[in-house]
């Protein structure tokens, strides 16, 4: 099961949007909502990573105080590590070309009374009378 997989083909299906305030409501939610539980799936290879680093540590000290401490020892660990961040920076920037092609689709949808509103403290532009808060920097509106 592939979350990013899903939200692929969730995205691609939904090319011709209706350009009403209905519908980029539904797709901002939709974005938000994609991002949220994409950032639960990083968080948990964020905490990976550092508890290999930590096992890592751990191991080298270990064996440091044997007197044995050479990269053979660790190559295993090593190797782990890096494939879990790599797991990471692909999911990463995976999730961030998602939200940037949702937010070309809003950017297209964006209600015109909309238009100009930007967030004080990001620039970021916000739906004017419904967004409550920034979606870029979290900031109350
Ligand atoms: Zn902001």
């Amino acid at each position: 099961m592939s979350l990013f997989g899903d939200l692929k083909s969730s995205l691609s299906g939904n090319q011709s949007v209706d350009p009403s305030l209905q519908t980029f409501l539904e797709l901002e939610q939709k974005k938000q909502t994609i991002y949220n539980s994409a950032m639960v799936e990083i968080q948990i290879i964020m905490a990976r990573i550092e508890k290999e680093q930590s096992a890592i540590g751990a191991k080298a000290y270990s064996l440091f105080r044997e007197g044995k401490l050479s990269q053979e020892e660790l190559a295993e660990n090593f190797e782990s590590l890096t494939k879990t961040i790599d797991t990471y920076e692909e999911k990463q920037n995976k999730l961030n070309e998602i939200m940037e092609r949702y937010d070309g689709e809003l950017q297209i949808l964006r209600p015109a009374s909309s238009e100009g509103a930007a967030c004080p403290n990001c620039q970021k532009p916000y739906t004017a009378g419904i967004s409550v808060f920034c979606s870029g920097c979290g900031c109350k509106l």
